[in-house]
């Protein structure tokens, strides 16, 4: 019998079972990960960006848990000799239009504690050269880090500390009693006394399992990006954004220095036709129905339709993206840019059509489903897996 079983080695998973193995450290904890790899998902396939919290609404999971996920995460990276870089970041007003909504943002920014700077349009090239815009916000606390080598680490404590990790293992059956859980993997059924639903973007159908059916769907948008070529690195210092649609937070390319020193563009945000289709060709036609069937789908995408077609438009057309991007540097062009991986990203959508915004976690008898955990959740691991250890202390 296992004290603890978490389903899904994603950052999110694999943070929960090192703050589970730390505070009973004598518990018997499984990870349980259905691909031949952990972070296989939406943890190795993000931007790496250690977000400081400035977007989020004041006192929700989001604002408190990258505030001080993202300082939890700098000292474990310093801890464990991470390589990582606060090497700050840019938002960048470049149409009048966006000047009240920067503004705001800067306010929103005070709020939620960061010490942040406004930067008039002669201020920007001191800290990014090539860009052109009208002002800017500087966040000095946001930085850079490999999510799939911070997981790496998560999982060598898991096993330091004597849990099991169980790659190739798809949990197909969750059986729920009052005072434990069996799971079927394979034909193999293993007893603990609890779970943890980490799936990503398998944790609704997860819950679903559980027998918790909850008022939202996972609907999977694909993030596409390009590369800058290696001689226009040096276009970009660090991290620079545009200001972000208050309405659609998550949209809006921009630009991302990696810890290895790629630059990346992107991503854009596209319903994927398949919960992990990384290509644009990626179909999975029973998926793709049931999304399709979904009505909050429909209403969300009649609020979002103007953005939406914008987003396939960038999606087929290079020419598009670019302009896009030269919006901020604007003696980038087409033939500057690779191609580059996609991610998936798991986006909760409720039945009225409204994005969930905030991390979702609901808490059952004997099992807790991390229900939307989209960015910052990365930056945010360590403190979701606190609030998990904290939910659930009493079942052993
Ligand atoms: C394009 C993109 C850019 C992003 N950029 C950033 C960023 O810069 N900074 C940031 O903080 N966040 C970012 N995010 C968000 C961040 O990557 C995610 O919030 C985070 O990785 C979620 O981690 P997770 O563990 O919940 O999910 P995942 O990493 O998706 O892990 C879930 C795991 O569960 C496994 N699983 C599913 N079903 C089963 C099953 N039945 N049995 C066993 N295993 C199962 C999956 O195989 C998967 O490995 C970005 C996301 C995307 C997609």
């Amino acid at each position: 019998m296992f004290d603890f079983v978490i389903v899904g080695g994603g950052i999110v998973g694999l943070s929960t079972g090192v703050q589970l193995s730390n505070e009973f450290p004598n518990a018997k904890i499984a990870v349980f990960e259905k691909e031949k790899e952990l972070a296989h998902h939406q943890t190795g396939h993000n931007s790496g960006v250690i977000h400081s919290g400035i977007y989020y609404k004041p006192g929700s999971y989001k604002a408190k848990f990258a505030r001080a996920g993202s300082q939890s995460m700098v000292s474990f990276c310093k801890e464990h000799d991470i390589d990582h870089d606060i090497c700050g970041k840019l938002i960048v007003a470049t149409e009048e239009k966006e000047i009240p909504l920067l503004e705001n943002l800067y306010k929103r920014g005070l709020e939620n504690g960061l010490a942040i700077k406004k930067l008039e349009r002669e201020e920007i090239p001191e800290y990014e050269p090539h860009v052109n815009g009208l002002s800017a916000i500087h966040v000095p606390q946001a930085g850079i880090v490999n999510y799939k080598q911070v997981s790496e680490k998560f999982a060598d404590i898991i096993r330091d500390n004597g849990g099991e990790i169980h790659l190739g293992s798809k949990v197909e059956e969750i059986i729920e009693k009052n005072d434990s859980v069996t799971i079927r993997v394979g034909d193999q059924y293993y007893e603990s006394k609890a779970l943890i639903n980490c799936g990503g973007l398998q944790s609704d159908d997860i819950a679903k399992k559980s027998g918790y059916i909850t008022d939202m769907r996972i609907i999977p948008f694909r993030g596409e990006y390009y590369k800058l070529k290696p001689e226009k690195r040096h276009l970009v210092k660090n991290l620079i954004y545009p200001v972000p649609n208050p309405d659609f937070p998550f949209l809006g390319v921009h630009f991302t220095r990696m810890i290895d020193g790629e630059v990346d563009a992107g991503p854009n945000a596209v319903l994927s036709w398949k919960k992990e289709g990384y290509k644009k060709t990626d179909i999975n036609i029973a998926e793709l129905a049931s999304f399709l069937t979904y009505s909050g789908l429909w209403k969300m995408a009649r609020g979002f339709i103007g953005e939406g077609l914008e987003e396939y438009k960038r999606s087929f057309s290079k020419k598009r993206f670019t302009e896009s991007l030269q919006r901020l540097i604007p003696e980038l062009n087409e033939n500057d840019l690779i191609e580059a991986p996609a991610g998936v990203r798991a986006q909760a959508i409720r039945k009225d059509g409204a994005m969930v915004d905030d991390f979702f976690i609901v808490t059952g008898k004997r099992t807790v489903h991390v229900c939307n955990a989209p960015s910052p959740a990365a930056t945010a691991s360590i403190e979701i897996g606190k609030e998990i250890v904290n939910r659930i202390k009493e079942w052993v």
